[in-house]
């Protein structure tokens, strides 16, 4: 797992204000849901294996024609490594994943029935599915109390105070222990949302940020036009796995 270098953080928030501050992105992202396009487990897990280092929109243009082409794990064992490429061709590492979707499919034809496994050892043990492949799709698949941390929920885990830690596993593991059960599942989305267009990594639009009354940022930044004393406390991100 990714050891970022000393990040910096806020203290950590408490279980009321925890509930408080997703409730208040919840509000503001109501139809929050993974940008990926998939139909079932299968090609969650197959999109979300391409999306590694590579934007979901890249990976939506190329994935409706090669799911219409292998919609099951069978059909796409069936093709050659050579034939996946073909249709993944623009997308970021794309030889490396038409090898790892080819013969993740072989697998869980051979030794789960041509079903996507509901444990985290089965999935881990698929070709191209790191911890953060598996939490996605036991999350979103299963329901399962899983937190995928991407580099935004990294930040924002340490900047906010929501779950503050030196390491990827550790903000993981505060976030599933903190999160109340019923809002696990969909943080996931909020926060890589609220990361992504208002907690920005450079600078946090603290301004008009819905869930600052529970935000621990020691500084809040003014809006455009005012001068911040410092920006919020922001964290070196960690990479993505496979
Ligand atoms: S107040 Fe600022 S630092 Fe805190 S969550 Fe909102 S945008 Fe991020």
């Amino acid at each position: 797992m990714t050891k970022p270098a000393s990040p910096k953080r806020a203290p950590q928030m408490t279980l009321a204000d925890t509930r408080s501050f997703l409730e208040a992105l919840a509000r503001a992202h109501p139809d929050a849901k993974s940008d990926l396009l998939y139909t079932d487990n299968f090609s969650l897990l197959v999109a979300v294996v391409m999306s590694a280092q590579t934007t979901d929109a890249a990976v939506n243009k190329v994935t409706p024609a090669l799911f219409a082409r292998a919609p099951t794990p069978a059909a796409m064992a069936a093709l050659t490594v050579e034939e996946i490429g073909q249709y993944i061709r623009t997308i970021g590492l794309w030889q490396a994943k038409a090898r790892n979707v080819h013969a993740l499919s072989v697998q869980l034809v051979e030794q789960h029935g041509g079903e996507v496994p509901r444990d985290r050892a089965s999935l881990e043990a698929l070709p191209g599915v790191g911890r953060k492949t598996a939490n996605v799709v036991l999350n979103v698949a299963f329901g399962e109390a899983a937190m995928a941390v991407d580099t935004h929920i990294f930040r924002l885990g340490n900047r906010t105070g929501i779950a503050p830690g030196k390491t990827v596993r550790e903000v993981e593991d505060k976030l599933v222990k903190r999160i109340p059960p019923d809002l696990l599942r969909d943080s996931h989305h909020w926060l890589i949302l609220h990361g992504r267009y208002v907690c920005k990594a450079r600078t946090p639009d603290c301004w008009r940020c819905v869930a600052a009354e529970w935000c621990r940022a020691k500084v809040k930044t003014p809006p455009p036009g005012l001068k911040p004393s410092r920006a919020a406390a922001g964290a070196t991100p960690p990479a993505a796995d496979g």
